[in-house]
């Protein structure tokens, strides 16, 4: 199969762009390496991704563009038999005017819908997010819940994910949308809470929590993730759909920090700050709409994938940490 993972050269987008081609399909990845957070951890990213091709019969295929390029996307989408839309700016705390996530996120997704109505593709795999609920009305949240995001970033992922739900009702294109809460794992992006307290603690620094630390959080090991994605290649039962992806087990954030804190440094303390506005207080996913269409279930727990986490920072710490420093 020939897969376009845009965005793929991004932390869940590169584990997708690798996994892909380990299992031996044609990866093309489009991405523009926007410098929001340091781009070197990118280009390793790709190098993965090019390795994982080269050891098994898959090929990766890196196009450095833009979303909202909406001519080259539509040549990469004539292409593809199936398109996992990852590209987006990326998290609610990012100091970017609305209009750059509404133009990445909104106008880039319907250059990808667009194309996707003109030509077969197989599916269309959005990458949507927690953030469209916004404040809980009850938890754990189900995709039923009222959606009112309260973050420009919110927003945006909330219009995409609309949009792709109504090309699949009025123009049949074959999307599905999922909704990750909080994901981390090797490679993460460097400016979020779990590779912030892990690197702080192993240079002896206190972890620093945004607030009270009393925020909960559905935390979702990046495999799980995947499993999600490649579920899709093989089914057409969640095609038109949105659907939670998360761990169902909550932490809060208080708590997160000080185990990571009690397992690298227990000499620290843990500090608190200011808390972002645009954070929502609590997030839990109940997936059980994901396990019924396409057996989607959670098979790490916060703890086991802050453990595999840790132990891949410390192996990758040479050329980690400087980045996570860095942003
Ligand atoms: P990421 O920033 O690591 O990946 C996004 C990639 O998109 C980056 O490599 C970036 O360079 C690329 N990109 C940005 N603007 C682009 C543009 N205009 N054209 C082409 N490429 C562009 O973020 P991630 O954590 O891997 O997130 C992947 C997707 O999952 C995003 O759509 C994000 O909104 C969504 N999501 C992530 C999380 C999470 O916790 N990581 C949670 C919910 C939703």
């Amino acid at each position: 199969m020939r897969i376009l993972v845009t965005g793929g050269a991004g932390f869940i987008g590169g584990h997708l762009a690798e996994a892909f081609a380990a299992d031996g399909h044609d990866v093309v990845v489009l991405d523009n390496f926007d410098p929001y957070y340091d781009t070197r951890i990118k280009d390793h990213n790709v190098e993965v991704g090019r390795e994982a091709a080269e050891a098994g019969d898959g090929s990766y295929d890196l196009v450095e563009g833009d979303v909202r390029d909406a001519d080259l996307v539509a040549d990469l989408v004539a292409d593809a038999d199936y398109v996992y839309h990852q590209a987006a700016q990326a998290g609610v705390r990012t100091d970017y005017s609305p209009r750059k996530y509404d133009e990445v996120n909104v106008d880039g997704t319907l250059n990808v819908l667009d194309a996707a109505r003109e030509h077969d593709i197989e599916r269309l795999v959005f990458a949507s997010s927690s953030s469209v609920y916004g404040k809980p009305r009850y938890l754990p949240y189900d995709e039923a819940h009222l959606t009112t995001p309260i973050s420009p970033y919110g927003a945006s992922k909330l219009a995409g994910e609309r949009y792709a739900m109504v090309y699949a009702e009025r123009y049949g294109v074959p999307a599905v949308a999922l909704r990750y809460f909080t994901v981390y794992g090797p490679r993460m992006r460097p400016n979020m809470a779990i590779s912030n307290f892990v690197s702080r603690c192993l240079n002896g620094e206190p972890p620093v929590v945004y607030g009270d630390g009393t925020q909960t959080r559905d935390m979702t090991y990046v495999a799980d993730v995947l499993a999600a994605n490649r579920a899709l290649l093989d089914t057409d039962a969640a095609d038109g759909e949105v659907m939670n992806v998360g761990s169902t087990d909550n932490i809060d954030i208080e708590t997160l920090a000080t185990e990571i804190r009690d397992q690298l440094a227990p000499e620290l303390d843990v500090e608190h700050t200011d808390a972002y506005d645009v954070d929502a207080d609590h997030s839990h996913a109940d997936v059980s709409k994901a396990n019924d269409l396409i057996g989607y279930e959670p098979t790490y727990t916060i703890r086991e994938g802050v453990e595999a986490f840790v132990e891949w920072y410390r192996e990758n710490r040479e050329w980690y940490e400087p980045l996570v420093r860095n942003s």
